[in-house]
């Protein structure tokens, strides 16, 4: 840990907290992070050299593993031809198309750089489209830092939002209705409130930031219908779960059409590459097209669609998400034994490759007051005794984790044997 340290130290002179996104400073779960200097497959090492089994993968982005080869290829062939031009490339073009067939209810989409930018971008689409201004999102779905995006519930499920971080006006916030997710009748209400007032209901339709909580029979059809009867638009916030819990992202794997797609993480192969698309006579409101505006220096960058394209040609490879559904589902049984050998209250949830580790008793955690009400204190240890012993979580008990493509049976198997010591560390 000594190198890691020293660079930590160094970090936090000039970086705020040490790092460039808030969760890598291992606040919630203390201690220092390793710093990591190079990852292949299911593997990431530290700055002083000691390797790991990683369910973090970049927070989601490597469904294939680390370094992968076609990927990693692409990238120095298209840095050969320049980084960036600014103008319309042949790239962008077969990046649409392949999104388009891969998931077809994006008939147009337009490339941007992060998942915030996605979100954001559209919602702006859904409040020019719609001319309303509310917003619907759910308690504990993330979508990015944009402004109105941050916003919690008040004190009571249907109140107002109040912005969850300084800096958010409260002006901005009162648009921005929170919810309960998996809870149709909450939404139901508030659309009963503000019946033509919601431009669009934001949603991650599998939830991979509270923890992992997929959605229940019923509700992504639910928010589907509401959304019909109101002309507020349905987003499905896929920069998750896209390309991850089905080729077809969630909307494949629940059968269920939204109107507008936010995508990241995968859509990049490991660069800032996001994307927002979806119905036509929607996405023909955005510039130059019509009045929404929208636009990007280094969208539709030509290394990034390249590493892109490389990745979503790998994944269409067949087998490739059964056997992701398949072994995520061994790693979260084999977890859920191990619990009850070792007598500890414990859920695992996942949906294909997507999983999480609930230190309760309830038996199914569907909403956020259920994942944030776990014991902590057993988390924790867990984490830093898996951590100890060569796995890599995610440093916060309310991630999800990831299974790739590397991660064979073997190292399943491995993981599982660690955490069978681990956990029984805990129930002493
Ligand atoms: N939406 C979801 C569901 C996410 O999980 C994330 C990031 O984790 C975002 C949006 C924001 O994406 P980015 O961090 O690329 O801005």
């Amino acid at each position: 840990m000594q190198k890691s340290i020293e660079l930590f130290n160094r970090a936090q002179q000039h970086i705020p907290g040490g790092v460039n996104s808030p969760v890598r400073a291992f606040k919630a779960v203390g201690g220092t992070p390793p710093f990591i200097s190079k990852a292949d497959g299911a593997y990431i090492v530290d700055a002083d050299g000691k390797q790991y089994i990683d369910y973090v993968q970049s927070w989601g982005p490597m469904v294939l593993g680390h370094n992968h080869p076609a990927i990693r290829q692409a990238v120095i062939d298209a840095a050969q031809h320049g980084l960036s031009f600014g103008a319309p490339t042949e790239a962008e073009v077969v990046m649409a198309e392949t999104v388009n067939k891969l998931v077809p209810s994006m008939q147009m989409l337009r490339m941007v750089n992060s998942g915030t930018e996605a979100t954001m971008s559209a919602i702006r689409l859904a409040r020019g489209y719609t001319n309303r201004n509310k917003i619907l999102k759910f308690e504990g779905c993330y979508h990015g830092h944009a402004d109105s995006l941050l916003v919690k519930a008040g004190s009571g499920a249907l109140t107002f939002g109040v912005p969850s971080s300084p800096g958010v006006p409260a002006d901005f916030a009162q648009h921005t209705l929170t919810v309960e997710f998996n809870n149709l009748d909450s939404v139901a209400q508030a659309f009963a409130q503000h019946p033509d007032d919601i431009a669009c209901i934001i949603v991650e339709p599998v939830a991979g930031n509270m923890n992992c909580i997929p959605p229940v029979a019923g509700f992504l059809q639910g928010l589907r219908d509401i959304c019909d009867q109101y002309g507020a638009l349905l987003i499905f916030d896929e920069v998750m779960t896209g390309f991850r819990v089905a080729l077809g992202g969630a909307q494949q794997k629940y059968a269920i059409t939204p109107d507008l797609t936010c995508l990241g993480k995968v859509i990049g192969g490991g660069m800032p590459v996001g994307a927002f698309g979806g119905r036509r006579d929607i996405m023909e409101c955005l510039a130059p097209l019509g009045p929404v505006y929208q636009a990007g220096t280094l969208s539709g960058n030509p290394v990034a669609m390249a590493a892109g394209l490389a990745a979503l040609q790998a994944i269409q490879q067949p087998g490739l998400y059964e056997s992701l559904t398949e072994r995520t589902q061994t790693l979260a049984e084999g977890f859920k034994a191990l619990a009850i050998k070792h007598k500890i209250p414990m859920t695992v949830n996942y949906a294909g490759s997507m999983f999480g580790l609930f230190f309760t008793d309830v038996k199914k955690v569907t909403n956020y007051q259920q994942a944030i009400n776990c014991n902590n204190t057993q988390f924790n240890l867990f984490y830093h005794g898996m951590l100890e012993h060569g796995v890599y979580l995610a440093p916060a008990s309310y991630e999800a984790g990831f299974v790739s493509a590397a991660h064979d049976t073997q190292i399943i198997e491995q993981t599982l044997a660690i955490a069978d010591k681990v956990l029984a560390s805990v129930a002493a």
